[in-house]
């Protein structure tokens, strides 16, 4: 029971799982029924991420979105930011994103989106999931049931001129920079490749831009996963080398020398260039590195932190017009002036034009930023114990200011602490950041230590 348990999560994030025995076709047809019921009747975006069961999946939900008499657009392969667009441009009653984004290639689920190509808030999600549950579902009658469009040609259009409106296109183009792409023959393999070499003058080095093709590496973009980019950007001498997660809203980079540069680094880089044209409030996660902090101090703005998600992240920008965030724990660039969802072509627009105007490398960029050590990692963790570890690390560190929003979070002037339970996974997350090395690793062993006992 406790392995079908992982295997599919029909929950308020939405539907989840492998598919084959555990995420079926008539599961995702009347998940998509239930969400055509939910927001009416009228057209709906559907587009998926190259998994070879996202056709499959496509059918399915396409199905229950007619069945509840909505009319389907169909783009085919698209990044879900892009989707996101193309959803609130065409003023369409919702979308569905088939993609398991960063998950391996065997699970696939479906990402849900109001008219305006926002993710379905908190209270969106339980009504949807108890129309799921009940099988309240409308079913259309012959006379009011939809039509199928397809439209595979003008959403990157539309979200390419969006990004680069916001950046000196032409500076970029004169730079001449060589770059080195790993889209890990996901969701972004055509656009990415249309949005550096056409739009943005790029010599590419591609690899993994074959949206035919399965996934080459670990589909999460991590320092760990991205040897080959990493290899390929030394070896071409490239400028830099970027990284996509499957649905192309994560961003990883490669520095000029190969290193893959820390995500939280990535972010920082992207909020000082946005903060110098047009300072704001700046949104991000609670287990976002305190560099956010130092970079908005630059600028006299304001950073606010909210519990891990893109949705809660994005919530709080809203709520506060902030004019960017993220989540440097994931890779996530949010900047709502392109739309208000995590996209990895806002990020290397940014840091592109970056490099273009200070004719600075990566690695130079970088250092230029505060230095901060950080540690995480995932222990399995069945669900019981957590209060009590929660109890035992604030009995431990008593002296330090905490923050209960989600999970745990114990801060000092100099350092944190961040341990909570995942949203998608049966683990605890353990994060530590701290100004030396060593002091990073004394207190992530001492956490450690104190989550295991
Ligand atoms: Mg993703």
């Amino acid at each position: 029971m406790k392995v079908r348990q992982h295997k599919l999560k029909i929950g308020v994030s939405g539907i989840r799982g492998e598919v084959g025995e555990f995420l079926t076709p008539p599961m995702a047809c009347a998940f998509a029924q239930a969400f055509g019921t939910y927001v009416g009747p009228g057209r709906v975006v559907v587009g998926r991420d190259t998994r070879p069961h996202g056709p499959m999946l496509e059918h399915a939900v396409a199905c229950g979105l007619l069945a509840a008499g909505c009319d389907v657009v169909r783009v085919g392969v698209q990044p879900t930011p892009t989707i996101q667009i193309y959803v609130a441009n065409r003023g369409a009653r919702g979308g569905l994103a088939i993609t398991a984004s960063h998950n391996p290639p065997e699970y696939n689920a479906l990402k849900l989106f109001n008219s305006s190509g926002l993710f379905f808030n908190s209270y969106e999600r339980s009504e949807l999931i108890d129309l799921y549950h009940q099988s309240n579902f409308h079913h259309a009658t012959n006379d009011a049931i939809g039509w199928v469009h397809a439209d595979y040609g003008r959403p990157a259009g539309i979200h390419i001129e969006r990004v680069l409106a916001h950046v000196d296109k032409d500076r970029i183009r004169r730079a001449g920079f060589r770059v080195a792409v790993d889209a890990v023959n996901g969701a972004g393999s055509e656009m990415t490749v249309e949005f550096l070499g056409e739009y943005l003058g790029c010599e590419l080095v591609p690899l993994a831009v074959d949206p035919h093709k399965p996934f080459p590496r670990v589909a999460e973009p991590r320092p760990d996963t991205l040897g080959e980019l990493a290899a390929a950007v030394k070896e071409f001498g490239c400028h830099a080398g970027f990284a996509q997660d499957p649905d192309a809203d994560r961003l990883a980079v490669v520095a000029e020398n190969g290193r893959v540069l820390d995500n939280d680094d990535v972010l920082a880089l992207v909020v000082d260039a946005v903060l110098e044209k047009q300072p704001g409030d700046v949104v991000v996660n609670l287990t976002t590195s305190a560099v956010i902090e130092d970079v908005a101090r630059r600028y006299g703005c304001r950073v606010h932190r909210t519990p891990v998600g893109e949705a809660n992240v994005v919530e709080r920008l809203l709520a506060t017009r902030a004019v960017i965030g993220g989540e440097g724990s994931n890779g996530g660039v949010i900047f709502p002036a392109v739309h208000p969802c995590r996209d990895s072509y806002t990020g290397m627009a940014f840091l592109l034009d970056r490099m273009a105007a200070t004719g600075k490398t990566v690695s130079e960029l970088a250092a230029g930023l505060p230095r901060y050590v950080r540690r995480q990692t995932k222990v399995a963790f069945e669900h019981g114990p957590l209060g009590g570890v929660m109890q035992a690390l604030e009995e431990r560190y008593q002296g330090a200011e905490t923050d209960r929003r989600d999970g745990l979070k114990l801060i000092w002037p100099d350092r944190w602490v961040h341990v909570r339970a995942s949203n998608t996974e049966p683990v605890m997350r353990i994060a530590v950041e701290a100004r030396s090395a060593e002091e990073a690793e004394r207190l992530f062993s001492e956490v450690q230590g104190i989550v295991a006992s």
